[in-house]
């Protein structure tokens, strides 16, 4: 059956991380009148919306209640080859704005680790990718988005618009309304390649170094953390650093400026146990890593495999076993990000997880966004399976975020606590207010939204 209007599907549901798993009502409206209808037939007592669920933990479930699965509004509606910005439906995804853009010469402004994604999940997480020291989130590049208010009312938000209602939903994890569709300006490139520069840096102190002082000349910028290097080690990486590739840069008997990407190669179609990832795996696995790749500099890649490596791997969040993941997210304030990262990896040594990837990137200045993540600093994110316990180890690793100034991602939680969210994130009470005019009857809502107290139950 295909639910659609006020018909659902009842069904267990989870994020990318496999944890929590929730029982939700489902929803998938086909076009963009019948969102409204859904919202307005109140068969739920509640709704959330629903991308591609590539967040981690449960921002678009709603436990016993709707979710509003909106892939199916996936139109492009216009483009304008002068100005670079495409207009198109919430539903559409990253890799078909890809698919279609890029041969003609169009990427998109911020992206990801994952093309997997829709339009609308990227504004409501106000994602960041390797380029926000150079150019923020995806927010900058947002001219605008048509919301649906919960009241069923049409709203244009833009900066300058109802800008108060833009803020609160770039990044806002979809309780302020449904965007039906936005105008994103996309960046021109000359081909579909980058050029990387891989450095070894021996400790954190050294890639911070680095990275201080010449991320500027790149684009994008990410660090690969050995979490398991100890000592005077702790926090060794490789640099991945890279500008896209110009024409001149291009070897002159390359035909295609621009191949289609390849499609997955590898899936995974079974759990594997959690023991396929133990400490010793990951050991090995981090040590080969870090052997592999001597210092290369000026390296041709493939657009795909520098920004979506992951994705080669269909469902590789089964590697996790049944029990799921978590990744955990933080960012914590440039002064403070050095000393705080160390006691944050020397904790996870002590309760022996073992982080599987740990990716760090430097971060620009914060935006507008109420409840948008960056803040000027550096980001760590890290794999942790569900083990016994797990959830306490994170509670504690959420109070010493806490004490050097920090805060977790909403995109890829889980446990975080109502506590320990209200302190990281300062203009709640703002964003509150700005929920509770728009949606005073509680329309939207999701099970992130009641474990962290951004509203009641
Ligand atoms: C491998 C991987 C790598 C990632 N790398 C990064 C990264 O580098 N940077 C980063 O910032 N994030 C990253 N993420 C997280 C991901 O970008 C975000 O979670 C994104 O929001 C997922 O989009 P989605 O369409 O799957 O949305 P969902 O996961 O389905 O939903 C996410 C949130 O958006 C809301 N939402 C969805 N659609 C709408 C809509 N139309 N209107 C209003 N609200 C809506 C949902 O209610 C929910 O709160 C990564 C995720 C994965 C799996």
């Amino acid at each position: 059956m295909s639910p659609s209007n006020g018909d659902s599907v009842t069904r267990p549901l989870s994020g990318w991380g496999r944890f929590p798993v929730e029982r939700c009502h489902i929803f998938r409206p086909e076009k963009r009148a019948e969102v409204g209808k859904v919202l307005a037939s109140r068969s739920a007592p509640s709704y959330i919306p629903f991308g591609l669920g590539r967040s981690y933990g449960d921002a678009a479930l709603n436990s016993d209640r709707g979710v509003l699965m909106l892939n199916r509004l996936n139109r492009f509606l216009s483009i304008d080859p002068q100005t670079a910005v495409l207009e198109c439906e919430s539903g559409v995804s990253l890799a078909e704005i890809i698919h279609f853009f890029l041969p003609r010469g169009f990427f998109l402004p911020v992206t990801p680790g994952t093309k997997f994604v829709t339009v609308g999940g990227a504004i409501a997480s106000d994602i960041h990718g390797k380029n926000h020291h150079r150019d923020g989130t995806l927010a900058n590049f947002i001219l605008d988005f048509k919301l649906l208010t919960p009241g069923g009312e049409v709203l244009l938000c833009s900066p300058t618009t109802n800008r108060e209602v833009f803020w609160a939903t770039c990044g806002g994890m979809g309780l302020t309304g449904i965007i039906l569709s936005a105008a994103v300006r996309l960046q021109r490139i000359e081909s579909s390649y980058v050029l990387v520069d891989l450095q070894k840096t021996e400790n954190f102190d050294d890639a911070f170094g680095l990275m201080g002082e010449s991320d500027d000349q790149y684009q994008y910028s990410v660090a690969w953390v050995d979490c398991l290097a100890k000592g005077k080690s702790t926090g060794r990486s490789l640099l991945i650093r890279g500008n896209h590739a110009a024409t001149a840069d291009l070897p002159p008997n390359l035909v295609n400026p621009f191949p289609v990407p390849a499609e997955p190669r590898l899936s995974v179609p079974f759990d594997l146990p959690a023991i396929g990832l133990n400490r010793l795996t990951v050991r090995l696995l981090n040590a080969l890593y870090y052997r592999r790749h001597a210092t290369v500099m000026q390296q041709l890649v493939a657009l795909d495999s520098f920004f979506y490596p992951l994705d080669a791997i269909g469902d590789w969040n089964r590697m996790y076993g049944r029990k799921g993941f978590v990744q955990y997210q933080v960012v914590l304030p440039l002064e403070n990000a050095r000393d705080g990262l160390l006691v944050l990896l020397e904790k996870l040594r002590q309760s022996r997880r073992a982080p599987f990837l740990a990716v760090m990137k430097r971060f620009g200045e914060a935006n507008p966004g109420l409840l948008s993540f960056p803040m000027k600093g550096y980001t760590l994110a890290m794999d942790l399976p569900v083990t016994g316990g797990l959830v306490e180890v994170l509670h504690d690793l959420d109070k010493l975020v806490l004490d050097y100034g920090g805060r977790v991602y909403l995109a890829k939680d889980a446990v975080l606590t109502a506590e320990s969210f209200a302190a990281m994130y300062p203009k709640l009470d703002e964003f509150r207010a700005i929920k509770e005019k728009i949606d005073p009857r509680g329309v939207l809502s999701s099970s992130m939204a009641r474990r962290l107290g951004v509203v009641k139950d």
